[in-house]
């Protein structure tokens, strides 16, 4: 089997097999071998490594990761794909792939059936109108990870590992630091796919930390928090939390911020992780 990693040998297989691209469905395929590359070996893939890969399209990423890693699953919404994948891995024994929206799919029962509940490294082009939830997904419902190796628009994975104080910071990079160490591999312009997308993109690795970075007394009241500090971002802590739904008036507010030793005029974009995780605690003391 020829490798797909061409315009040429993509275009033949998708002429072959009359397949029509859905844009609704994030359909822009990967041409570019150097990049396919920094994908691999971004992840550090070996043989010991079990892999997911969500959306293989026709196949081009998976081939190479079946030849680099123990086993991979890839995970396809498109059943049009089904009889183009069937050709296009089918030398390798070491792939399966599971016809179903990812976002449906049960994870631990996946991975409990597939690889014995070994921790998998996720390695995907993803496609664009579902990134940030796939991505959450996995982190949320602590999926055993090694490690996510993505292809994301550029702005999402700015957004991933921004640090306090820029522009980009904000509910997003709080959760995914929660979680992960995030690293930019490569940007990757538009010429990398057919057809082309609108945006630029760019490959993330999220490595996963052994235990989230904060420790908090009650992790939804983290979240609540956050997301009532960037949902008003030009009000001050004491603003944007007392008029959210957090279910606390301006004095508890006030309260919370004085145990968290954190001036009341501070805007949630200046917060580090850790300071959110100390103000989640005052705030779970002063509502109990
Ligand atoms: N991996 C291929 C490549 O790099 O050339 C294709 C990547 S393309 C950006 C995204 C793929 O994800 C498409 O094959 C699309 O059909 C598939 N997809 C879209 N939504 C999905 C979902 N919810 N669950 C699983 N696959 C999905």
């Amino acid at each position: 089997m020829e490798r797909l990693i061409s315009p040429r040998i993509t275009k033949e297989v998708v002429q072959k097999y009359g397949f029509k691209f859905s844009k609704s469905l994030g359909q822009n395929f990967l041409i570019d071998e150097n990049i396919l590359n920094k994908i691999i070996d971004g992840a550090s893939v070996t043989k010991e490594d079990y892999v997911i890969e969500v959306g293989p399209g026709i196949g081009t990423l998976t081939q190479a990761l079946a030849d680099q890693a123990k086993e991979v699953v890839a995970v396809e919404i498109d059943k049009s794909l089904l009889p183009i994948l069937a050709e296009t891995l089918g030398p390798w024994e070491n792939v399966s792939v599971v016809n179903a929206d990812v976002l449906k799919l049960d994870l631990h029962e996946l991975i409990q059936e597939k690889f014995g509940g070994a921790p998998v490294k996720v390695i995907a082009n993803l496609p664009y109108y579902v990134t940030t939830p796939i991505i959450m997904k996995f982190l949320e419902e602590r999926v055993p990870l090694k490690n996510m190796v993505v292809m994301i628009q550029k702005e999402v994975a700015d957004r991933m590992q921004a640090k306090p104080g820029t522009k980009d910071y904000g509910a997003l990079s709080v959760a995914v630091q929660y979680y992960c160490e995030p690293k930019i591999i490569t940007r990757v312009p538009p010429s990398a796919f057919i057809p082309q997308p609108n945006v630029e993109s760019t490959v993330i690795r999220l490595t996963l930390l052994e235990s989230p970075r904060v420790k908090v007394k009650e992790e939804e009241i983290l979240f609540q928090v956050v997301r009532a500090a960037f949902g008003k971002r030009r009000k001050t802590l004491l603003n944007a939390l007392s008029s959210s739904d957090l279910g606390v008036g301006k004095e508890q507010v006030k309260d919370a911020l004085t145990k968290a030793k954190i001036e009341e005029n501070r805007r949630g974009e200046t917060l580090t992780i850790e300071e959110f995780g100390i103000l989640a605690d005052a705030v779970a003391e002063v509502k109990s």
